[in-house]
């Protein structure tokens, strides 16, 4: 009979498979598709590579979900993690404080875009989010100018799936479901020129609809939400240059406070420390997550300019306190993993190399752009979106259905590159610290799957 140790001992490669269908609910997963299909199991991780049960290698393209920085098994990031673990595990932030929370509020704040100050923790992108609403609309009620309650939010935005930061979603397959539910949001364009006329018109169209609803309502509008620079989860679509600050000057001039989501384009993956910077903009609220860590531990933060902080700042009986909190706020592993990840960063140069692999990575996609099926590659720093289409005149996309993100994604994986797909668009987000040669690798086998995916899918032209 097996004893209650063994049975966590025992576990062979299909045995875990069947307990993975038999257990997991897994995220942004229709379960059915899932269950189908053959299950990766990740066993370790090792540089960029990750392994599975079986021993397979496979190059971590899509950084574990846009967070892996150093890559993994990263001996300093283990350690610091390890040095902590030895003094205590978790504390809480409520009513006292811890010490690598103080030392990583410190430094986030000398990293940050020049102006904000404060650092609020929480332990996800959506939570950041979430705190940066709230404290919008706090701020405003708590300097008595009650009626600005609403937010702007821009087309096939993505900010998290708890409930405000799907209100501010835009992303119909995503959010519309839960549209009955949430608070509305107005929604401008976000300028994306392969689709709307180039770059001037769309920048012109997005700037045109924000102008006229702040004309129009902005003594009730709290702050827009904004994902700086890059629009990840709508499909890696980059602004264009000084459309940021153009958004930033106008939202000043109308009294609107601007929220940067950098939960995505945050600690370099732009080419930048935060995104923003690239156009010399300083949000008043600013959520980060993902790279914080490294992607090693559940770590997340939102930003403020002191404005913000102030507003709250009060007599107790005056109740502008921000009652907003959670158990793994400011934990301390997290943290100490985090100040080890941005000290590895500066160590390495790793936000200025980021540049540099991005103008190598530029010139692998390059030839990419000439297949039949690839309608437009989208690249800022190490963020690369390509939009796969059905017919490249007439920009024709191809139907959901055919899911050929999907199969593009799932053929990569059989040839050793781990990405996902976001709709017809398919991403590649190394990380931070890949080489040119394992760059040239993790092309290559997109560049091969592309091809092999969109053969003969001209939709009866051939
Ligand atoms: N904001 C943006 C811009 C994101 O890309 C994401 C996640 N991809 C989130 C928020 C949510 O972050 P999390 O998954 O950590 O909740």
């Amino acid at each position: 009979m097996l004893t209650k140790e063994l049975i966590w001992l025992i576990d062979s490669p299909e045995q875990l498979a069947a307990k993975n269908k038999q257990y997991l609910w897994h995220p942004f997963t229709q379960m059915k598709d899932y269950i189908e299909d053959e299950p990766l199991i990740i066993e370790r991780g090792e540089g960029i590579r990750l392994y599975d049960v079986h021993g397979n290698a496979y190059y971590d393209g899509f950084s574990s979900v846009w967070l892996n920085v150093h890559g993994h098994n990263v001996p300093e990031l283990n350690q610091a993690i390890v040095e902590q673990l030895e003094k205590v595990a978790h504390s809480t932030l409520l009513g006292m404080a811890n010490v690598p929370s103080i030392l990583l509020a410190e430094q986030l704040i000398r990293l940050a875009p020049e102006g904000l100050t404060k650092v609020f923790y929480s332990d996800n992108g959506a939570t950041a989010v979430e705190i940066s609403l709230k404290m919008a609309f706090q701020y405003w009620q708590n300097r008595g100018i009650a009626g600005k309650r609403s937010f702007v939010t821009m087309n096939n935005a993505y900010h998290g799936d708890t409930i405000g930061a799907t209100s501010v979603g835009a992303i119909p397959l995503y959010h519309q479901v839960y549209k009955p539910l949430l608070f509305t949001p107005y929604v401008i364009p976000y300028p994306y020129p392969y689709r709307d006329g180039g770059e001037e018109a769309a920048v012109g169209r997005m700037l045109d609809g924000l102008e006229r609803l702040l004309q129009e309502k902005s003594s009730e509008i709290a702050a827009l939400i904004v994902e700086p620079v890059v629009q990840g989860a709508g499909g890696m679509i980059v602004m264009p240059e000084g459309c940021l600050k153009k958004i930033a000057d106008l939202l000043a001039s109308y009294n609107v406070l601007l929220i940067c989501d950098e939960v995505a384009t945050g600690f370099g993956r732009t080419g930048k420390m935060f995104a923003c910077e690239h156009d010399g903009v300083t949000p008043d609220i600013m959520a980060v997550a993902k790279g914080i860590t490294g992607g090693y531990l559940p770590v997340a933060a939102t930003l403020v300019k002191e404005k913000i902080y102030d507003a709250f700042y009060a007599d107790y009986e005056e109740q502008k306190t921000f009652f907003h909190g959670h158990s793994f706020t400011g934990n301390p592993l997290g943290c100490a993993v985090a100040l080890a990840n941005l000290r590895l960063m500066e160590e390495r140069g790793l936000v200025e190399a980021v540049e540099q692999r991005a103008g190598h990575l530029a010139q692998l996609l390059s030839p990419l752009s000439d297949e039949r099926h690839v309608g437009e590659i989208r690249q800022k720093g190490l963020m690369v979106g390509i939009e796969l289409v059905q017919d490249k005149e007439t920009k024709e996309p191809y139907h959901w259905n055919e899911r050929m993100g999907v199969r593009v994604c799932k053929l990569a994986r059989k040839k050793g590159l781990l990405t996902r797909p976001l709709g017809n668009v398919v991403v590649l987000i190394p990380p931070l610290v890949s080489t040119d040669e394992e760059l040239d690798a993790m092309v290559g086998i997109l560049a091969d799957s592309i091809r092999e995916s969109t053969l003969g899918t001209e939709g009866g032209a051939q």
